[in-house]
């Protein structure tokens, strides 16, 4: 039976292909940017920002390296204040979630336009999610305005991708797609996108962790990478509401997402028979949460809680903030189920 849905997907321009980063000053014409401010993280992100400050050439505004994950308050101010000094009519953001998740604060309360370069697998350049943080808290909420109206998707840019945020950033996507499954807002299209990108990541995704500079491979895990952010427009359930709560305590983003994965996957798939046969063809094998166990086994990033600075003494606390948000879909989850989830994950 097809549950009754609304599909509201943001309208964006996608430009794929190696060698596409040249692109960049064409595409800012095209939406009519004048002086695009770049944002970047530090390091060889800064590195990559100036290159394509210098392909904008006189339609830069300059380069702000300065983001930071989760995108703490301060340095939200510092890119409003960067965005205004310089004068800024658009905003390019070149990295992973955190260059990208800056320009969204810039976006949602300048009005800016974005076009996003994304260099990891995580899929926050085709979502109106936007998130702060401020000390232990993250808040986050959806605006239109903060969707980038291009995403240019160049695989070169990801070929340095360290293996361990190719493997982490890709277990985020992963877990956008199996939890759009089985949310009660889910489509047709973000069923069909989320199988598709399952499917490409179980096929290259190893390949890209065993080899960064193999260009099919990484092409292929950024189309899928593109595929996964989609499905976000889905909305979440108990897999991305316990992955928010465990960021309040400070752990690392792709990581926390990659390591409970298979947890809530296994709880989840008790109750969810449709999701379960497609997770079964999209991954390949009869014990689909066995299947990301083993996929997350063979990636040198970290394996449990108790790896990532977690202590267990915050095991209640986190499966109570959990119970209070009545989580149902597909399945009620308990302050029990979630401390037996995160105790089997820590
Ligand atoms: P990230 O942007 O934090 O990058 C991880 C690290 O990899 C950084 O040190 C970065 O400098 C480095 N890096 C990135 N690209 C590189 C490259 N090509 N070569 C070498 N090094 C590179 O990682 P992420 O996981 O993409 O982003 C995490 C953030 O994104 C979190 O704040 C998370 O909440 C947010 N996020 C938001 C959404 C959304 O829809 N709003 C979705 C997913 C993630």
């Amino acid at each position: 039976m097809i549950v009754p849905f609304v599909h509201d997907a943001p309208a964006q321009r996608v430009v794929f292909g190696l060698g596409s980063i040249t692109r960049v000053a064409d595409e800012a014409a095209r939406l009519g940017i004048s002086r695009a401010l770049v944002i970047a993280t530090p390091g060889s992100g800064a590195r990559l920002g100036a290159r394509v400050a210098e392909l904008l050439g006189p339609r830069s505004a300059g380069l702000h390296a300065e983001a930071v994950i989760h995108v703490p308050r301060a340095v939200a101010e510092a890119g409003l204040g960067a965005a205004k000094t310089g004068k800024a009519d658009g905003l390019l953001a070149v990295g992973g979630g955190s260059a990208i998740g800056l320009a969204k604060i810039i976006a949602r309360d300048l009005g800016l336009p974005i076009i996003a370069l994304p260099t990891t697998y995580s899929g926050s350049e085709a979502t109106s999610i936007w998130g702060i943080s401020e000390g232990e808290r993250k808040t986050t909420g959806r605006d239109p305005k903060v969707v980038p109206r291009v995403i240019i998707y160049d695989p070169e840019l990801t070929l340095g991708l360290p293996p361990a945020v190719t493997a982490a950033s890709a277990m985020n996507a992963i877990a956008h797609c199996v939890e759009g499954l089985w949310v009660p807002e889910r489509t047709p299209v973000t069923t069909a996108y989320a199988t598709e990108a399952m499917r490409r990541f179980g096929e290259y995704l190893p390949r890209a962790v065993a080899d960064g500079s193999d260009r099919e491979a990484r092409s292929e895990c950024l189309v899928a990478a593109w595929l996964a952010g989609t499905v976000l427009v889905a909305g979440a359930g108990l897999h991305h509401k316990l992955a928010h709560v465990l960021g309040g305590f400070g752990l690392p983003h792709a990581e926390t997402h990659a390591i409970i994965l298979p947890h809530v996957t296994r709880f989840n798939l008790a109750a969810a028979g449709e999701a379960r046969s497609r997770l079964v063809a999209a991954l390949g094998d009869d014990d689909p949460a066995g299947a990301l166990e083993r996929m997350l086994r063979g990636f040198p990033i970290p394996q449990r809680l108790r790896d990532i600075g977690f202590a267990d003494a915050k095991i209640a606390d986190a499966a109570a903030q959990i119970a209070a948000q009545h989580v149902t879909e597909p399945r009620p989850a308990s302050g029990a189920d979630v401390r037996a989830i995160l105790t089997a994950a820590f």
